[in-house]
């Protein structure tokens, strides 16, 4: 493994708290990496609710959730922070030296004089449905929960499973270059754009799509990660077996704590203990901050995250400028780069 990057602080987490931390770090001279699983910054705002009004950003009356990401972003920008995005970071250790080692799931390794962990409730990822030896399949990519290059699945026979924007628009996108594509939805009413509900209707009535409705995914067929039938059932017990090389689950998005609780920092029911005054953890250098940190008195609020990712600046400054005194100087005295 190759260091891959290195700065002064390593922010876990792209959410408003992790994007205010860089500005907050940037005004104390300090340069962050910021490594986020998901492939845009922006966190629960973004991924969530990005349309939704927010009523309680100081100065915003309301601020839609997307804006409110793209105004962090341009706070952040002239700190010229490093993103690492659609990665998730597996494991953290500290060093002989007193530095910490990041390892993220592409297996890159990130160096970093001290951490602020604003991981919100943890690592997005998709919903995987129980099926039995999925792990085999997924390993393969015979299971998979997003696309990224669709030309892989090209004269494939694919199952896609869900019920949403992303079932729909991936049906809509495959027919033309997949052998077969076959939706399973649980019930007939879809959760997407009526429009293209009604594409893939027509689709369907043509012969170029197959819809299994009202089926679940129950089962896979097939050896060593390679798929040969999707098994779907009914309610009711009656089972049906699709021919397919391929299964996309399109569940939507969860949240899990994931590595995080194998990191040695003190847990309290699923959230990093800090000190207050510091969001310091229980590993002096590793400073929590927004959703994931808690302390007496703690509001899981976007702003409560903002002010946290202040402190934790400051406490971590002298690891960073040992022995040099942090005089206190307001943003209106010092500026930002230009
Ligand atoms: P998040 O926004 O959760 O971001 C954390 C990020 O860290 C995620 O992107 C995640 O993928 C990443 N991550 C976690 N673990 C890892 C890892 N190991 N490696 C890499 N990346 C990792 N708050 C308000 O103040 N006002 C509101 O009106 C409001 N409305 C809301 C409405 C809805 C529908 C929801 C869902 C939430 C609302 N909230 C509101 C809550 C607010 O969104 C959260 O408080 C805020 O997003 C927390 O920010 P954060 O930066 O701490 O974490």
């Amino acid at each position: 493994h190759h260091v891959a990057v290195e700065a002064d602080v390593a922010v876990i987490g792209a959410g408003p708290a992790g994007l205010f931390a860089v500005f907050e770090c940037g005004m104390l001279r300090m340069k962050c990496v910021v490594i986020d699983t998901l492939e845009a910054i922006g966190g629960q705002c973004a991924a969530l609710y990005p349309e939704k009004p927010i009523f309680d950003i100081p100065a915003h009356p309301a601020i839609a959730g997307a804006a409110l990401i793209e105004r962090l972003a341009e706070q952040a920008a002239p700190f010229a922070p490093i993103y690492l995005l659609g990665r998730r970071v597996d494991a953290l250790a500290e060093q002989p030296d007193g530095s910490f080692r990041l390892q993220t799931s592409k297996g890159e390794v990130v160096r970093a004089r001290a951490v602020i962990v604003a991981a919100g409730a943890g690592a997005f990822g998709p919903n995987r449905p129980p099926l039995n030896d999925l792990d085999a399949f997924e390993a393969t990519g015979a299971v998979r929960y997003m696309v990224s290059r669709r030309e892989e699945l090209r004269g494939k026979r694919v199952v896609i499973a869900g019920g949403g924007d992303s079932a729909v628009d991936w049906a809509l996108s495959l027919k033309d270059i997949a052998a077969r594509v076959t939706v399973v939805h649980r019930r007939p009413k879809f959760r997407a754009a009526p429009e293209t509900v009604a594409q893939m209707e027509a689709a369907a009535e043509r012969g170029e799509i197959d819809l299994a409705i009202p089926y679940q995914l129950h089962g896979l067929e097939g050896k060593d990660g390679v798929l040969d039938h999707v098994v779907l059932a009914t309610l009711k017990g009656e089972e049906r077996r699709v021919p397919a090389d391929h299964l996309l689950a399109f569940f939507g998005l969860s949240m899990e704590l994931g590595p995080i609780a194998d990191w040695g920092l003190g847990l309290e029911r699923s959230h990093i203990a800090v000190a207050p005054a510091t969001c310091m953890t229980n590993i002096a250098g590793i400073h929590a901050v927004g959703d994931i940190a808690t302390y007496p008195g703690k509001l899981k609020l976007i702003l409560q995250g903002f002010s946290e990712a202040a402190m934790a600046a400051h406490a971590i400054h002298p690891r960073i400028f040992p022995g040099e005194a942090l005089h206190f100087e307001y943003s209106t005295s010092k500026g930002v780069p230009a």
